[in-house]
């Protein structure tokens, strides 16, 4: 796509502020292939003020409305489904396969979702001699990260356009193309201007304004845990409403009865796409000591499969990861490994490529729970195998770190998967492979975040709630 330039602010693209722009590059090669603009403090205030504007008007559209508007933004960008995973691909670098079917076709499912709920969900209820009303919180500061970069902007404006909020969105730096285009399918949808609002621009500038705006109500942010602390404490010492989807270090449980084989190649194929760069990934691989041996043989076997190449080619199954400091960061972490005695059994922190950002899919064997692999978010394609002995330390290794976004529970019986899920500090557990439902909450325990994403869950986020009594 020919990149706009200015920003999406009340319904048209205008100048930015200043004449700064962001170089957009290619992963795969190093290449500029665009320059955004970077958006200021003025220009959100302006975007902001646009957001406030149209509240009132929008709030005030009945929900059915709101539905075809949404309806016709799922149109719009099924429509575009080509041209998203193509953006995708030239952006963040994911293989051309994948991102047609998950970077594209997830997030159109997603806004499908929000087009129904929002004509059926219960904005009025009674409870007694009460009638409650959810209503919209307000204008809404999204903030997203370039992992699934359309995703994480349609799991956060469709929710809150169908609760009838107004929103500003600010779109990571590296990913900022499908962005536009998704502004592209809001204005064809025929949203309302300043309803929606686009500002492309850096965290710590453009960012950081939005999260500190006084006439934002709600600040729904994805990222690193880092950033997200920063954002709570701004928030919080604004009393305003907060969503924070932050990092994971999630364990992949395999019980003895489970079947290994199927386990260890779904758990290594569930770190490997997206080159790793998955939140809810399931980077820690936990294997009863009696059938250790055999899994690692297995992941570094499954692990060989991902060759490393050029992502617009449709038979490459791993890309690059998104940028150079990821790539010097995730193979920072692969060394750190080596030196805490970790064993590498596949890949290894050499780039299999000379230029290009790629990482070798890595397996890590002999990795204890309290090395820095086990512990910390890698963002690439990095699996850390760790022993147990009995149940009770798969569950202490599973819950010992900071984080609990998600999670995998294998065994031969669905109950006895279950029960263990049920004892895990985690936010979203898949039972023998599971299979990912739109509709379902997802968001985490401990510091993997606050608040929830998709389904009637994601929509409460976007509501807060008046009772008449009568
Ligand atoms: P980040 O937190 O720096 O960026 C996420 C978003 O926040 C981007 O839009 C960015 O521009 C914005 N941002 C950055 N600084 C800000 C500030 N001070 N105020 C307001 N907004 C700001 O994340 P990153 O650098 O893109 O990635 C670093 C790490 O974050 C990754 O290695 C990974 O561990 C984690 N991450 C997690 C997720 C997730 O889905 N949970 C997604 C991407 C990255």
């Amino acid at each position: 796509m020919k990149p706009h330039e200015g920003l999406y602010i009340n319904g048209a693209w205008t100048p930015g502020a200043s004449a700064e722009t962001i170089e957009v590059v290619n992963p795969a090669d190093e290449q500029v292939i665009g320059h955004v603009a970077a958006a200021g403090r003025e220009d959100v205030d302006t975007a902001v003020r646009a957001a406030r504007a149209a509240l009132p008007g929008w709030a005030a559209t009945p929900p059915a409305e709101r539905a075809a508007k949404l309806t016709a933004l799922r149109d719009a960008l099924a429509a575009r489904h080509e041209e998203i995973a193509e953006t995708v691909t030239a952006e963040l670098g994911a293989p051309l396969a994948f991102a047609k079917m998950v970077h594209a076709g997830l997030p159109i499912a997603v806004a499908g979702t929000y087009a129904e709920l929002a004509a059926t969900y219960a904005f009025e209820e009674k409870l007694g001699n009460s009638t409650v009303l959810h209503e919209p919180v307000g204008v809404v500061g999204a903030i997203t990260p370039w992992n699934y970069p359309l995703h994480q902007i349609v799991a956060k404006v469709a929710p809150a356009l169908a609760a009838g909020c107004t929103v500003v969105l600010k779109p990571a730096e590296d990913t900022p193309l499908v962005a536009q285009l998704f502004a592209d399918a809001v204005h064809e949808a025929g949203v309302p201007a300043g309803v929606f609002n686009l500002v492309t621009g850096l965290g710590p500038v453009a960012g950081q304004a939005l999260a500190e705006h006084p006439d934002v109500d709600l600040v729904s942010f994805t990222g690193s845990t880092a950033v997200g602390k920063q954002i709570g404490a701004t928030a919080g010492s604004a009393i305003k409403r907060v969503a924070l989807e932050l990092g994971g270090k999630s364990a992949n449980v395999i019980l003895p009865s489970a079947d290994l084989a199927k386990a260890v190649n779904v758990g290594v194929a569930n770190v490997m796409s997206n080159s790793g760069q998955t939140c809810s990934a399931w980077t820690r691989m936990l294997v009863h000591t009696d059938q250790y041996d055999e899994a690692v043989q297995l992941a570094a076997a499954a692990a060989a499969k991902y060759v490393a190449g050029d992502p617009h080619d449709e038979t490459s199954r791993l890309g690059p990861v998104v940028n150079a400091k990821q790539h010097a960061r995730v193979r920072g972490y692969i060394t750190r490994g080596i030196e805490e005695g970790a064993r590498i059994v596949a890949g290894g922190p050499e780039a299999p490529h000379p230029t290009g950002y790629y990482v070798s899919p890595t397996i890590f064997a002999d990795v204890r729970p309290e090395m820095t692999i086990a512990q910390e978010e890698i963002f690439g394609p990095v699996i850390s195998m760790i022993r147990y002995e009995d149940e009770a330390d798969a569950l202490r290794i599973a819950n010992g770190t900071v984080y609990g976004l998600a999670g995998a529970v294998w065994a031969g019986d669905k109950d006895e998967a279950v029960a263990f899920a049920r004892r895990m500090d985690t936010g979203q557990v898949d039972i023998n492979g599971g299979k990912f439902n739109p509709l379902a909450p997802f968001g985490g325990y401990k510091q993997s975040g606050v608040g929830r994403e998709l389904g009637p869950h994601g929509l409460t986020e976007y509501l807060q709630t008046k009772s008449l009594q009568f």
